[in-house]
């Protein structure tokens, strides 16, 4: 059994291209290309060197003692959280951006829900001196009003999607068809493993730094590189995928997905794909996601804003699939109590995406000698208002 993609960008039974005529040129373009300059040493010494001095890499593998010693165990937190801007979003950035580059194109869009892909996007674009254009929708312009500020401060144009439901799916529709008007000059940097093939492939190996640095560090602390459970969310899946990447063929270590349940996968105020998605096309490839009997995607929901997609990556499909991934979720309130015994235990205030891999902790057996590594996807400065919000204070 294989968890890599094959040659016809499938895994298993999801994935591939189901992209318009129009974009064939552009998608074959990059797959024609992408493996060759991402193995070349002029990008690896490049990628390497951006994330060292500028992403802040290697991200601490922190030991949480007091975590630890509530729920058993040996717990490790992989320290996404310190990267520059915030999050893992930006090794999926800086690797693009060089790629773009390579591939000699001059503009950039992106499309950003949350608003998190966008300035991870504009925040590349500023150091590459690139042209960049995010689209978002109208709603989510609105809803994400910080970092809208901060991709127009990072010189970016931010425009509005107006079509639909105005929030993301009605944002990546636009960013196509802009791609389809400017096949020649425009790269298409997508932020997650989604899209049609190669971009979960792309999006997976450029997150894969977390997995490697995660073999060397543990194998440091602990003499052993592999763990028993590797935890972390999944919105699209990049965070996940990359902390899963380099033990995907070792079923020593199981692999945890946590999604959002949103207010519960008994109610229509989820984002839980695994549980209640079937198989269809989103955003260009094969892969679960939540669609109504019409075959219509329906309108995710979830407390934090990078899970509320109604897919999932192929790749994560086939890990469901197949059984090689356990496949969890929490709801919206057991995210926020994670995030708020996290601050207590350890004063890391978390992001709400990431607390929900940590919410995971209550729902998994675990052993006293399991060593277990929870990918902290995130810092919390941006959730601050929902905290308050929500936690009263
Ligand atoms: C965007 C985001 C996620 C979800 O995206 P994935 O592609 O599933 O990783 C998770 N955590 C944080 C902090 C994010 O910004």
């Amino acid at each position: 059994m294989s968890y890599e993609v094959d040659k016809d960008g499938f895994y298993g039974d999801f994935g591939g291209a189901f992209v318009p005529e129009l974009l064939y040129p552009n998608v074959k373009e990059l797959e024609d290309n992408y493996i060759q300059i991402l193995e070349s040493d002029e990008f690896q010494d490049e990628y390497k060197s951006l994330l060292k001095d500028y992403v802040g890499r290697p991200s601490p593998l922190y030991l949480a003692k007091r975590l630890s010693a509530k729920y058993g165990g040996t717990i490790y937190l992989k320290r996404e959280d310190l990267n520059h801007t915030g999050a893992h979003k930006v090794n999926n950035t800086v690797g693009q951006i060089l790629l773009a580059q390579k591939l000699g194109k001059k503009r950039i869009i992106a499309e950003t829900g949350a608003g998190q892909h966008g300035v991870a996007t504009a925040t590349v674009c500023a150091l590459m001196d690139l042209e960049c254009i995010v689209y978002m929708g109208e709603v989510d312009i609105e809803r994400q009003a910080p970092n809208v500020a901060r991709m127009k401060m990072l010189g970016a144009e931010v425009r509005p999607a107006k079509s639909g439901s105005k929030t993301l799916k009605d944002a990546t529709n636009e960013a196509i068809r802009d791609w389809i008007n400017n096949p020649d000059d425009t790269y298409y940097l997508i932020g997650s493993v989604v899209g049609p093939h190669p971009y979960p492939d792309l999006v997976a190996r450029l997150q894969a730094v977390i997995s490697e640095e995660m073999k060397k560090q543990l194998k440091e602390k602990t003499g052993n590189e592999n763990p028993d459970k590797i935890i972390a969310c999944v919105g699209g899946g990049s965070n996940a995928a990359g902390a899963f990447y380099h033990y995907m063929d070792n079923d020593d270590v199981e692999l945890i997905a946590v999604e959002a349940a949103g207010l519960g996968v008994d109610t229509d105020k989820t984002a839980a794909t695994t549980t209640l998605g079937t198989a269809g096309i989103i955003h260009g490839s094969k892969t679960l996601l939540m669609q109504d009997e019409y075959g219509q995607i329906t309108e995710p929901h979830s407390i934090s804003a990078g899970l509320d997609y109604p897919g999932i990556g192929p790749m994560h499909a086939h890990l469901f699939k197949t059984g090689r991934g356990t496949f969890l979720n929490a709801t919206d309130r057991e995210a926020l109590m994670a995030a708020q015994e996290l601050t207590l235990l350890e004063g890391i205030i978390p992001a709400l995406e990431s607390s929900h891999a940590l919410a995971a902790l209550k729902k998994i057996e675990i052993k006293e000698n399991d060593t277990i590594v929870i990918n902290l996807s995130g810092r919390g400065d941006k959730d601050l208002e929902t905290y308050r919000k929500y936690l009263k204070y």
